[in-house]
């Protein structure tokens, strides 16, 4: 059964087709790509099609696409196109999973998106004002491009639907919670999720039976608590902008921070923005892409320096404060863009914890591999693990489990 997924951002649109196996996790990667700059005049498509003897073939599109529906259409093209495609028609796909970022509490599971689930993504906006009125152009355009063929909606948020109330609620007054639902929701689930059974494969180890804490680095990054394969704590919080330090988010901030800012004149979409696009290792040392602080802090630069011993430290005192709430666990995870090939950022974060249980091995986090593999050595009581995300086989898994319910 053919799928497409597909991930809007306000400007882009990323996608892969992939052929799933009914009741089963696997999936056939078919075609990836990304079309970029969506109503800025020119959009390039970066299209790949990835042949069954493994080679890939890249083409690389210019396409005008005014809008999501044009940026729709044109990847409907490359797809069916006879070099670069891999079908003839659009009934071939027969449904389309959608990553969704913000869920809150009224989507608590994957669902079949018709106009009542629309209307609820669509008043969630204000809780996810740069993720869900994308989201949501995405399935308006895969419904009206493919009719016959269900929009899945698989929210970042729903990993997090069973965390216990001491978990996430926040200590302000409850009406907060209850009328503006202002609470701890938690993201990159998928992400998380899909680490989570990975690393139970990799261990040989049923995931029930397993306390898990997954560090999902990248240009966005996440700590999640896992027990038995459920999402009982993140770092993250009401929005995306919780918890360890970004690329360009500040990370956790004493609230006290935001009031202070507006009483000095800076209006609340100035502190937004501030703490959302010009704070992390950004605001740190002017760079926010993890191989540029490398390179800066190779020549001697004390700023980059600081931002990575400071990224560092946020992920140790991230792991600190999950593990307490685990009390036991059996193994880390590292994936994202940063958590899967940085090993100067794995060994930093796991630096003092030998004294927990968790001894790295420092020739094996060197070694660079697509494949999930264990980092720490053969003694360590805990196991620290490298895992390589994959949010799109993740939200392709969870369509064909709505369909197939
Ligand atoms: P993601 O959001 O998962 O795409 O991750 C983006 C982040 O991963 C950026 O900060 C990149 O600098 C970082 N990244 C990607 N490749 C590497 C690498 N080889 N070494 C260090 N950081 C990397």
């Amino acid at each position: 059964m053919i799928v497409l997924v597909v991930n809007c951002g306000s400007s882009s649109f990323k996608y892969q087709l992939l052929d799933m196996e009914s009741g089963g996790g696997g999936g056939r990667l078919l075609c990836s790509g990304l079309v970029e700059r969506i109503g800025e005049g020119q959009s390039p498509l970066a299209h790949k099609k990835y042949l069954p003897d493994g080679e890939t073939r890249s083409v690389k599109l210019e396409e005008g696409c005014a809008d999501h529906r044009e940026a729709f259409r044109a990847v409907l093209a490359v797809l069916m196109h006879p070099d670069h495609g891999v079908i003839e028609r659009v009934d071939e796909i027969k449904a389309v999973g959608h990553r969704v970022v913000q869920g809150g509490e009224a989507m608590r599971r994957a669902c079949v998106v018709g106009e009542a689930e629309k209307a609820v993504i669509a008043r969630l906006a204000d809780m996810a004002p740069l993720h869900n009125p994308a989201n949501l152009q995405g399935i308006e355009v895969a419904q009206a491009f493919c009719p016959r063929a269900p929009s899945v909606a698989v929210f970042d948020t729903e990993f997090y639907a069973d965390m216990p109330a001491k978990a996430f609620r926040y200590a302000i007054p409850e009406k907060f919670y209850t009328d503006l639902g202002i609470r701890r929701y938690g993201f990159h689930g998928t992400s998380h999720k899909f680490v989570s059974r990975q690393a139970a494969l990799t261990l040989g180890r049923p995931l029930k039976d397993l306390n898990l804490i997954t560090c999902h680095l990248g240009n966005g990054c996440s700590l999640t608590a896992i027990q038995g394969g459920v999402g009982v704590d993140t770092s993250m919080g009401f929005t995306p902008l919780a918890g360890t330090i970004m690329g360009t988010r500040c990370g956790d901030v004493d609230p006290a921070v935001v009031p202070f800012l507006v009483s000095k004149g800076y209006a609340a979409a100035e502190v937004d923005r501030l703490l959302n696009k010009e704070s992390g290792l950004k605001a740190l040392c002017g760079l926010n892409d993890m191989r540029d602080v490398h390179s800066a802090k190779e020549k001697g630069d004390p700023k980059a320096q600081l931002a990575f011993e400071m990224l560092c430290y946020s992920i140790r005192r991230q792991i600190g404060a999950l593990w307490a709430c685990l009390g036991r666990v059996d193994a880390l995870a590292f994936t994202a863009g940063i958590g899967e090939n940085d090993p100067d950022v794995r060994r930093a974060s796991l630096e003092g914890l030998e004294s927990w249980g968790v001894l790295l091995d420092l020739e094996k986090n060197k070694i660079r591999s697509p494949e999930p593999r264990v980092i720490s050595r053969e003694e360590s009581s805990v196991k620290a693990l490298v895992v390589p995300t994959n949010e799109e086989l993740e939200i392709a898994r969870a369509t064909m489990e709505v369909l197939e319910k």
